[in-house]
């Protein structure tokens, strides 16, 4: 069920999806937010109640403060551009027990491997550089 957010809860997780990875010191957060410590704590709380943050202690700047990590992450299409269930004229009898499914697709088992290798390539080409 998705979570009710306020604004400023909103506009926290938009800045943290943004840092996905590291995520981002509170005190950071809150000078984005433009809001109080206080304020931004609480902001804190209640998305890491929603479980939509981790606070992890670290000792940054000469004290002990948090890092908000965001445990969500950013949706995008683009591991799924050029499947071809986007545009199938078949879909509408594709399915589990159907005529065909995902299980014995052979356009969807082409595309699979195309991806497979193509992705392969370009991360040993990364790599090579
Ligand atoms: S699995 Fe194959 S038949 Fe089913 S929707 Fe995808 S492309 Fe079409």
């Amino acid at each position: 069920m998705p979570q009710k957010l306020s604004k400023l809860e909103e506009k926290a997780i938009a800045l943290l999806l943004r840092h996905q990875d590291k995520g981002l010191l509170q005190s950071e957060l809150w000078h984005k937010l433009g809001v109080t410590s206080r304020e931004g704590s609480r902001i804190a709380i209640r998305l890491e109640k929603k479980g939509m943050v981790k606070r992890v202690k670290e000792f940054a700047k000469d004290r002990w403060t948090r890092r908000l990590v965001p445990l969500i992450r950013r949706v995008t299409i683009e591991p799924i551009r050029g499947a071809p269930c986007l545009a199938c004229e078949q879909e509408h009898v594709c399915g589990e027990g159907g005529v065909i499914s995902p299980k014995n697709c052979p356009r969807l088992e082409k595309w699979v491997l195309e991806s497979h290798f193509t992705k392969k390539s370009e991360i040993s080409q990364s790599t090579q550089t």
